[in-house]
């Protein structure tokens, strides 16, 4: 059966060139980058390299970059530390989320803003909290339902005006957004490997001041003494091989997908009664679209898709197994049934006009089928 795979939200295949970058780290080059003899100081190196290629995919220096296995890990590294007032959005990923559970357990305050029908931030109302409390500030740069982007500049100028720590879940914004991570007073930031065809179990936490990045783990002196235990070395090289392909190939991939996930939302669209595109209106990833089909049942379109070998998503891919509709969409329509009837389609560049003329036609029928 014919695969189609759009579903790059959640995680992105493997580049052969990235696999074979790895490859030596997998095999014959299988030092301790701690170790002080030859093989040590050529895995040392590698890691070297890729901390480079992932710093400057973000613009940022190579020793803002601090390792680690998964940007859950980098988002509960940054925020763990948080004292006083923490400001958020209701529509983050579950990594900031449950961290901002946890914190307002132990007695934290947590507020989390909402946003309106396009899934947008009110600046006033952040900047009237910014003024009054000595806050710190944790938000999306993209969101990976919707692909709507927060205004991530702005933001960061009104956290510095008012002093506020500023910490960005990156994750979907990297190699889909030029990012300039030391342009922008942005004190900390998550991104992830996985989401930019590199491996999984490689992430990074980028931040400003060795003063933000509070010791996660101890043991051996590995990352700068902030976080012991020996590193992934092969999944670190194949993210700084994929973190270079991000930048160098950035215009050409985003126009791609971009034209891409354009013909797939206005031919949805055209012949699907009912539809219509969650946070549509404003700015959002090119890559992104999550579509509102009226009266179905969003799960059952997408197994009815992945029947036909179509692999999308409902939510994001913590949630995708439990039944709650996306919390996304219900803080954007304030309505369970249209979350429950929105799915996400988040392309590639490696995707083809082929595959989205086969999901739009498998789409129209079983969307009539449902219904
Ligand atoms: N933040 C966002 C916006 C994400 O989309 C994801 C993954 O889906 C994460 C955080 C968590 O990333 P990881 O899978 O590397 O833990």
């Amino acid at each position: 059966m014919r695969q189609v795979y759009f579903d790059n939200n959640s995680t992105t295949p493997l580049e052969p060139e990235t696999l074979e970058g790895m490859l030596p780290f997998l095999t014959e080059q299988f030092g301790n980058p701690s170790s002080s003899h030859s093989l040590g100081a050529i895995a040392e190196q590698a890691m070297t390299r890729a901390r480079h290629e992932v710093a400057s995919l973000v613009g940022a220096e190579s020793e803002q970059v601090y390792f680690c296995a998964s940007a859950t890990e980098a988002i509960n590294w940054a925020l763990r530390a948080r004292t006083g007032v923490l400001l958020t959005s209701e529509v983050e990923h579950a990594a900031t989320l449950e961290v901002c559970s946890d914190l307002r357990a132990g007695g934290a305050t947590v507020v989390a803003l909402p946003v309106d029908s396009q899934g947008q931030l009110n600046l006033d109302e952040l900047e009237q909290y910014l003024a009054h409390d000595d806050c710190a500030v944790s938000l999306m740069w993209a969101n990976n339902e919707t692909g709507v982007l927060f205004p991530i500049a702005e933001i960061a100028a009104a956290c510095k005006r008012h002093g506020a720590h500023l910490h960005v879940d990156a994750v979907q914004a990297a190699g889909k957004l030029p990012v300039a991570f030391n342009d922008l007073s942005i004190d900390s930031m998550a991104i992830s490997s996985h989401k930019i065809f590199g491996p999984k179990g490689a992430a990074a936490l980028i931040a400003r001041e060795p003063a933000g990045v509070p010791p996660l783990l101890r043991g051996g002196g590995q990352e700068r003494g902030r976080r012991a235990g020996t590193e992934n070395v092969p999944a670190i090289v194949g993210f700084g091989v994929a973190a270079n392909r991000a930048r160098s190939h950035f215009t050409e991939r985003m126009h791609t997908v971009g034209s891409l996930r354009d013909k797939l939302e206005s031919e949805i669209l055209q012949r699907v009664p009912g539809t219509w595109v969650n946070g549509g209106e404003g700015s959002r990833l090119a890559n992104t679209s999550n579509i509102g089909f009226d009266a179905v049942d969003a799960e059952a379109l997408a197994g009815m898709l992945d029947g036909q070998g179509i692999a999308v998503s409902t939510g994001s891919a913590c949630h995708a197994k439990a039944i709650e509709p996306s919390h996304v969409i219900r803080a954007m329509t304030r309505s369970h049934t249209k979350a429950s009837e929105s799915l996400r389609f988040s392309l590639s560049h490696l995707n083809t006009r082929e595959e989205v003329a086969y999901v739009v036609d498998c789409a129209c029928s079983a969307v009539a089928d449902l219904r």
